[in-house]
């Protein structure tokens, strides 16, 4: 048994920013009786909290639980009956404001959205510590975000756009439709390294469980802090990979 298990959430624990299912939190509940787990996506916190802390049953042991918004540019842990950053990394106005006007200058030269269609909400979301491009909006359903850009090309055609004009930040394709732009360096090693760090676990005792864990998937870059990985399908697939934890 790993003293810490790291999920990531899209396509692996939950499909795009859907709660989690009664069966899943099911399993996270008698996974948190076992062991320690931490989640990692670039949501904010409060989208952790509707997707999955709210869903999970009563009375786990939420002391168990690391959250890492944004990515892995901060770390939420249970003390004291509350939800408390142990680290927060924070992008300046002008950080922000740089890279928003670089998203929309790629939106504008790549015609890779169509600006005739009103978005579902805002397609540019400032999350502190990372910026988040969703092409079709933030509240967008989840059948027109898989139909957009099915085989990611979209994404990486205004990846290929921003990111020269933010060398200083790390530009990725986040979910379906999304990128999301960070501080150099704070990406989802940092938040494996970071919880090893402060929360004393070895990364040789921890598993990470995700679905892009392929060369240029979105959870590839843990491998580089030499974490077991385990990659999965879908949310399927990782309930059938907690079972087998469970039994073993
Ligand atoms: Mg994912």
């Amino acid at each position: 048994m790993p003293a810490l298990i790291f999920f990531d959430i899209d396509k692996t624990l939950t499909s795009s920013k859907q709660p989690l299912t009664p069966e899943m939190a099911a399993l996270l509940g008698q996974l948190l009786e076992r062991t320690n787990v931490a989640i990692i996506s670039g949501g904010a916190f409060a989208q952790f909290r509707e997707q999955i802390i709210n869903q999970l049953p009563h009375g786990v042991c939420l002391e168990r639980l690391y959250i890492l918004p944004t990515s892995g540019a901060a770390l939420y842990t249970y003390r004291d009956g509350m939800w408390k950053p142990v680290y927060e990394e924070h992008l300046t106005d002008a950080q922000t404001i740089k890279i928003k006007d670089a998203i929309e200058t790629a939106i504008r030269e790549t015609s890779v959205i169509d600006l005739s269609v009103p978005s579902f909400g805002d397609r540019i979301e400032l999350r502190g510590a990372q910026v988040t491009l969703s092409a079709l909006g933030q509240q967008a359903p989840i059948a027109e975000k898989e139909a957009w850009d099915p085989d990611a090309s979209k994404k990486r055609i205004l990846r290929d756009a921003i990111a020269p004009m933010l060398p200083e930040f790390d530009v990725k394709t986040g979910g379906s439709t999304s990128i999301d732009v960070t501080l150099q360096g704070v990406n989802k090693a940092y938040g494996v390294r970071k919880v090893g760090e402060l929360c004393s676990f070895l990364i040789s005792d921890m598993l990470y469980i995700g679905d892009a864990l392929y060369p240029g998937g979105n959870d590839e870059v843990v491998k580089e802090t030499g974490i077991r990985t385990h990659q999965v399908k879908d949310p399927e697939d990782t309930m059938r990979v907690i079972q087998e934890i469970l039994v073993r």
